[in-house]
C-alpha cells in the first residue's frame, strides 16, 4: 500500500534516549527533567484522583483549568483570554499543533516552518496532505530573515509557525521580530499563526518573552500552545492547550473532539489548583533555569566543546568542531557510545542542514549530580 509518512522513521529522541539506556550513559538528550514535580501538584493528582475525577473531563477542558489559564495568561501577559470560547486543554503541545493545523489546513496548501524546527510540526502538516516550505533561520543566531519568510509565502499559504523560546537553539524573538510578523499577515490575509511557546517560563537575562498574546492584531489571526510538561517538570503527563479566537477554537475543538476527546481528567484538578495556589513557580522558573545554564556552560568552557548562547528554554547547543569533524548524527552516536553521554543531533530539525555544521544539543533540565556526572566525561574528550 502506498504509506502516509514514507520519509518518517523514529523520532530522534526516541533513537537516542534507547541508545542511551543501552550504553548506561548519561542521557542529556531528550529533553526531560530528571527532578521532581513539585510537591503540591503530586498531592493535587492525588486528592483528585481520591475524589473520583477518573471519567471523562469536558471536551474542551474542566472549566476551573481553563479559568485558571486565563487567570495565568492574564497576570503574566496583560490579556485575559474567555475561558470559554478560547481556551482548550489537550494532551500536550502535540496533540495542539497537530489539531490547529487540521483545523484550517487543507490538501494541497502550503505552511511555512522556519528551520531548524521540531521535529512534529512536518509529519502533522503531510497528514493534512499539504506540504511545509522551509525558510532557514540564521545558522549562527538562528534569528529568522523576515525578507525570506515573507518571499516563502504564495496563495497557497495557510499558516505560519514559529516558535519562540526556540528548540533546538534556545532563540528568542524579539518585540522586532513580532513587528515583522504583524506586517507579513497583515499583507496576507488568509494565513494563520501557530505559535508554539511551550518554552514560554524559561527565559533568561531578564528578557521578556514576546508572547502573541500580548499583540492584539497577531493573536486575532492565531492559535497559541503552550505544555504544563515543561512548566511543572511533567512531561510525561501530556497535558497542553491552546488559546485562539472564538471561531478558531470552535474549529480547533472538531479535531480536538475526535482526535483524543479530552485529556487527562485528575491531571486537569492538579493544574487548576497548582497555577492557582503557587503562581511563584512559573515566575521563578526563568531563575530556577538561569542556575543552571550558568554553572552547565562554565564547566562546558573547560572543555573542547563551545557552548552557544541560551536565552532561553533548557537546552544547550554546543560547537564540537574542536573535538571531532564527524557529522552530528555520526558524532551524537559516537558520544553516547563511546564517552557515556548522549546528545542530540540538529540536522533530525532540518529539511536541509547546513553544510559543516557541527552542532549537538545537550539538555541541561537536570540534577547538578546528573550534569557532573556528564561533565566527568564531556572532560575527557
Ligand atoms: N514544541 C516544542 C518546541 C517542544 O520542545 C515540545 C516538547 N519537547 C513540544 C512542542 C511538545 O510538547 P508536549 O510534550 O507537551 O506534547
Ligand atoms: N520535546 C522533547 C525534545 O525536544 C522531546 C519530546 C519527545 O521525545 N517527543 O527533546
Amino acid at each position: 500500500p502506498k504509506t502516509k509518512l514514507p520519509k518518517v522513521g523514529t523520532t530522534i529522541f526516541t533513537v537516542m534516549s534507547q541508545l542511551a539506556m543501552e550504553h548506561q550513559a548519561v542521557n542529556l538528550g531528550q529533553g526531560f527533567p530528571d527532578f521532581a514535580v513539585p510537591d503540591l501538584l503530586v498531592e493535587a493528582l492525588d486528592r483528585a484522583m481520591r475524589a473520583g475525577h477518573n471519567q471523562y473531563a469536558p471536551m474542551t477542558g474542566i472549566p476551573a483549568l481553563r479559568q485558571a489559564i486565563a487567570s495565568k495568561t492574564e497576570r503574566v501577559y496583560g490579556w485575559r483570554p474567555n475561558a470559554d470560547t478560547e481556551v482548550t486543554v489537550t494532551s500536550g503541545a502535540t496533540e495542539a499543533i497537530f489539531d490547529a493545523i487540521h483545523a484550517v489546513v487543507h490538501a494541497g496548501e502550503e505552511v511555512v516552518v522556519l528551520d531548524p524546527c521540531y521535529d512534529c510540526y512536518e509529519p502533522a502538516i503531510e497528514l493534512a496532505e499539504a506540504k511545509a516550505v522551509h525558510v532557514a533561520l540564521d545558522p549562527q543566531t538562528f534569528a529568522p530573515d523576515w525578507q525570506k519568510v515573507r518571499a516563502a509565502i504564495t496563495p497557497r499559504t495557510r499558516m505560519l509557525m514559529i516558535n519562540s523560546p526556540h528548540n533546538p537553539s534556545g532563540a528568542m524573538l524579539s518585540a522586532d521580530d513580532m513587528q515583522a510578523v504583524a506586517s507579513i499577515l497583515r499583507d496576507n490575509p488568509d494565513v494563520f499563526l501557530l505559535s508554539d511557546e511551550v518554552y514560554e517560563h524559561i527565559v533568561f537575562d531578564g528578557a521578556r518573552h514576546e508572547s502573541v498574546l500580548r499583540y492584539p492584531e497577531l493573536r486575532a489571526r492565531a492559535f497559541i500552545v503552550s505544555s504544563f510538561g515543561k512548566t511543572y517538570h511533567c512531561t510525561g503527563w501530556k497535558v497542553g492547550y491552546c488559546i485562539a479566537p472564538p471561531a478558531l477554537s470552535a474549529e480547533f475543538r472538531k479535531v480536538h473532539q475526535y482526535n483524543t476527546f479530552c485529556t487527562f481528567a485528575p491531571a486537569q484538578h492538579a493544574f487548576a489548583e497548582m497555577i492557582e495556589q503557587d503562581p511563584a513557580h512559573y515566575l521563578e522558573l526563568g531563575a530556577f533555569y538561569q542556575a543552571k545554564r550558568d554553572r552547565f556552560a562554565a564547566q562546558l568552557r573547560e572543555t573542547r566543546l563551545k557552548p552557544l548562547p541560551v536565552p532561553g528554554g533548557y537546552f544547550q547547543l554546543v560547537d564540537y568542531s574542536a573535538v571531532s569533524d564527524l557529522d552530528d548524527l555520526a558524532f551524537c552516536r559516537w558520544l553516547t557510545t563511546e564517552h557515556g553521554v548522549a546528545a542530540i543531533p540538529l540536522s533530525p530539525f532540518y529539511e536541509s542542514p547546513p553544510a559543516g555544521q557541527r552542532l549537538a544539543r545537550l539538555c541541561f533540565a537536570k540534577n547538578d549530580a546528573t550534569l557532573d556526572a556528564a561533565m566527568a566525561r564531556l572532560r575527557k574528550l
